[in-house]
């Protein structure tokens, strides 16, 4: 056949483009990260002109005795990783493993109990705009706005208040280590099923890292892209046998159509990628260094929501500096450094605005930046933040300085 970049010039020429934009820029968004060459190969595989409905053994079409083979391995090798009984590989995303899991378990109106967007929650867990904020009667908990912390004495009294059908624990943008013992005692006080999603966190899970939800949780979800540096997709794992067979008549044919089975091939090389020794010395650089930056960023006068971080990310408070989180955001673009702006909690700004700027290290890691790289970054980006709290444009000249540091930073640790 003809290669894409004959077949569809205009396509390709946006493909190179982004490539050229990852090469050339640091990039900070907390829920990214840079796949291997391998994942990228097996994601761009024939494997995507496979329907294969059902799961291996027992699909509704012929011709699944390969595909059979990748989604074992996947399944296979995620049970090891996280070292449970029962996972589900072929949710497309994150949001439709929690939406499988909410129709698993749930009837429409039940009772949620979820984080709050504005705390660092994510939308599938009770936001408003969303499926699970519509068709549930959703409950949110927060952070406490004195330390930044989950209040876990709100969530108890909540629980006893509204008696939801279901707890969620989770988050995009929290820094700190969670509680899965007490959110378990939590749910059992009230009869909840407890439902964790460690999308965030699930490399770290994988590496002893993060404490592990799954001993605690009725059911656990995670993205595979984010700290797992997997493909984009979703996963749902349990040690229930009774919501194992829930979950996976929930994902098809009750959520979803054929799964993805290029993806999920992609899937099964990230969790073999993520076994070997040497993810775990990933993992732990990936914390080393997102304390590195914290540090970095508050001795040159922001905040950190929670005082700093125990994993990959951390919540910045511009409000020491004066500046904002959108303007912050594209002052660092200009600069060569991807992140995005983010509430803090309690934050008074509306959030196309924010007082905040989510920082996280997996994916600078994975190119290999390291403790010292880190520091470098955050004064790089301390700079940023200084040239705009004396021009709401932003200076231009720092920008540039800056953007000449990232350069050098880039091409001394180059991707693909
Ligand atoms: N859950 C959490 C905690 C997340 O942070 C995210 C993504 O940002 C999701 C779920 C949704 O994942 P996806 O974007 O793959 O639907």
């Amino acid at each position: 056949g003809t290669p894409l970049a004959e077949a569809d010039p205009e396509l390709f020429c946006a493909v190179e483009k982004e490539l050229g934009r990852q090469r050339h820029q640091i990039e900070l968004i907390a829920s990214e990260n840079i796949v291997s060459r391998a994942v990228l190969e097996a994601q761009g595989t024939v494997l995507t002109n496979k329907y294969a409905e059902g799961y291996p053994g027992k699909r509704y079409y012929g011709g699944c005795e390969f595909v059979d083979i990748a989604e074992a391995l996947a399944i296979d090798r995620a049970k090891r990783l996280f070292d449970a009984a029962f996972v589900n590989v072929q949710p497309h995303s994150g949001a439709q493993a929690n939406g499988a899991v909410m129709l698993a378990l749930l009837q429409p109106h039940d009772t949620i109990l979820g984080m709050d967007l504005a705390s660092g929650g994510h939308l599938t867990h009770g936001a408003r705009p969303a499926l699970s904020g519509k068709w549930f009667n959703a409950v949110q908990y927060g952070v406490r706005r004195e330390d930044g912390l989950i209040d876990y004495d709100q969530v108890q009294e909540l629980a006893l208040q509204h008696k939801p059908k279901m707890i969620i624990a989770g988050a995009s943008a929290y820094s700190r280590v969670i509680d899965f013992p007490r959110f378990r005692a939590i749910a059992d006080s009230v009869g909840a099923i407890l439902f964790v999603d460690m999308a965030h966190i699930a490399g770290l899970v994988a590496t002893g890292l993060h404490p592990s939800p799954i001993p605690h949780a009725h059911v656990t979800t995670t993205t595979t892209h984010k700290t797992l540096r997997g493909p984009r997709g979703g996963m749902i794992l349990t040690n229930d046998p009774d919501i194992a067979k829930k979950i996976n008549s929930a994902v098809f044919p009750g959520l979803q159509g054929g799964p993805l089975m290029h993806v999920i091939a992609a899937k099964a090389v990230a969790f073999g990628e993520a076994l070997r020794p040497e993810f775990k010395l990933y993992a732990r650089q990936v914390c080393d260094n997102a304390q590195a930056l914290a540090s970095v960023m508050v001795e040159r006068g922001c905040a950190i929501v929670s005082g700093g971080t125990d994993n990959h990310l951390m919540l910045v408070d511009l409000r020491p500096k004066g500046v904002k989180g959108n303007s912050t955001e594209s002052a660092l673009e200009r600069a060569g450094i991807t992140c995005n702006k983010n509430g803090v909690p309690f934050d008074p700004e509306k959030p196309t605005v924010t007082s905040g700027v989510r920082l996280g290290t997996p994916a600078g890691t994975t190119r290999g930046f390291g403790v010292a790289e880190f520091k470098e970054i955050g004064h790089l980006i301390s700079d940023v933040l200084d040239g705009l709290a004396t021009n709401p444009e932003g200076d231009g000249q720092v920008e540039e300085k800056v953007k000449a540091r990232v350069a050098a930073l880039c091409e001394r640790f180059p991707i693909y």
